[in-house]
């Protein structure tokens, strides 16, 4: 069987891909993470591999994760490069959400290692400004794609200059839009400096909304911010249960509608997720966020 390896942070597309592509859910290997940023641990994934091996499976590619949707968990992407290379395995690299910050050099530690990859994705849309959808990948080796995906039946055999890039050779789909033209008017409207000033800001404002939440006695900061990204739970009143609280707390957050919230499950537990993003959002934003978050949760009985 071909085996692909992450940890348990990726994105649930990375299940889709699996069974779409007939490999099987039970053929994608969790590595366990650890550490603040929730990364895999490269001698457990060499490991795994090595074992796989051994029992005659096919080990093919490896997942990393930078910025993962739950928490931002976020693999040592070199460590998990080198095990690569030392195995002949493709590395994908899953940046959607963070990839846009890449635009600051300052962060760029976080994907350190990424220039070995195979492929990264990243989405424009997300966190860069750029209308949805707009999801970009970067290919090594974009002959893989073609190998796999180009035909040639005869109406598409036409007089066309040799050399030149069909990319409907590279997707599924055989048409496609030319979504590099929204992001080519984004970067020229706006300027590289102006979108790293408004990526720079959100995860600025994201720290001093974290450290403010914190700084309240009854809220505790469950993840620290990754870029603009944290998650929080308030404390349940003695004896009720903090899941079932924090559940309420952020329904209440999104019916009251000032600001929308989501949870995830940190170790089995709910957490409130806040992450900035959005290309309007202002310092006052942030402001109003705090005064929901700690208003609503006080008013819960
Ligand atoms: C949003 C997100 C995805 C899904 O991206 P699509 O382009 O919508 O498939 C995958 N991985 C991560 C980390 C994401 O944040």
């Amino acid at each position: 069987a071909l085996r692909v390896y992450s940890s348990d942070q990726v994105h649930t597309s990375i299940d889709r891909a699996i069974w779409v592509s007939g490999i099987g859910e039970e053929n994608l290997v969790r590595i366990p993470v650890a550490g603040r940023f929730r990364a895999m641990d490269p001698a457990a994934l060499e490991a795994a591999i090595i074992a796989d091996r051994k029992n005659g499976m096919l080990p093919a590619g490896i997942i990393a994760s930078v910025g993962g949707t739950s928490t931002g968990g976020t693999d040592d992407v070199a460590g998990v490069a080198a095990v690569a290379r030392r195995h002949g395995l493709y590395l994908h690299v899953d940046a959607a959400w963070a990839g846009s910050a890449m635009i600051c050099p300052e962060y760029r530690h976080f994907w350190a290692g990424a220039e070995q990859a195979d492929s990264i994705v990243f989405n424009p849309h997300k966190w860069l400004g750029a209308q949805f959808d707009c999801s970009v990948q970067f290919i090594r080796q974009p002959e893989d794609l073609v190998r796999t995906l180009a035909i040639k039946p005869e109406f598409l055999k036409t007089h066309g200059r040799d050399g030149i890039i069909n990319y409907s050779e590279w997707s599924v789909p055989l048409g496609r839009r030319f979504r590099a033209l929204k992001l080519w008017f984004l970067l020229r409207a706006h300027g590289l400096e102006n979108l790293r000033t408004m990526i720079r800001n959100h995860v600025a404002w994201s720290e001093r909304l974290a450290a403010r939440l914190a700084g309240e006695p009854d809220f505790e900061i469950v993840t620290e911010p990754m870029l603009s990204l944290f998650s929080f739970r308030h404390v349940a009143a003695k004896g009720g249960d903090a899941d079932e609280h924090n559940l309420r707390l952020v329904n209440a957050i999104n019916d009251d509608g000032r600001i929308y919230l989501t949870q995830t499950r940190v170790d089995g537990h709910v957490a409130i997720r806040f992450q900035v993003g959005q290309f309007e959002t202002t310092a006052a934003d942030i402001d109003t966020a705090f005064e929901t978050i700690t208003e609503i949760a006080r008013g819960l009985v």
